[in-house]
């Protein structure tokens, strides 16, 4: 492996740490909108494009990988940048991911809207049943 090369993976590991408490934050501040009510369907168009984004920002970080490879001076608050946004995306993927798993093994109240068991007799905020 080139030095260059190896220079960069130093510094992308570097960066590793402070990364994995910016995701979790993001998965915090997510998990506070969790008891929300929305429709799988549209989670799902969400992940849809988290992912396609995830994909983007992982093939930039290849792109620099090569190009410095290549002989390129590396940037190193371009890779910083990118590599923060690779954790938050991953975040919310992974937070999304949850939220629907847990949405398809639930039912809302058509009453007052709030999110019950899939196996619930009686909604548990108002008590209706179900
Ligand atoms: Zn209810």
């Amino acid at each position: 492996m080139d030095d260059k090369v190896k220079e960069l993976l130093d510094r992308v590991r570097d960066t590793a740490v402070g990364a994995a408490d910016a995701a979790n934050q993001t998965a915090r501040a997510a998990g506070k909108k969790a008891g929300q009510m929305v429709d799988v369907a549209k989670l799902n168009v969400q992940l849809f494009d988290l992912n396609g984004e995830f994909s983007e920002v992982l093939r930039q970080l290849g792109q620099v990988m090569y190009d410095t490879h290549k002989g390129q001076e590396e940037d190193g608050e371009k890779i910083t940048a990118l590599l923060a946004r690779a954790d938050e995306l991953s975040g919310k993927v992974e937070e999304l991911k949850e939220r629907i798993a847990a949405l398809r093994q639930s039912k809302a109240c058509p009453d007052c809207g709030a999110v019950c068991g899939k196996e619930d007799q009686f909604c548990r905020r108002c008590g209706r049943a179900l």
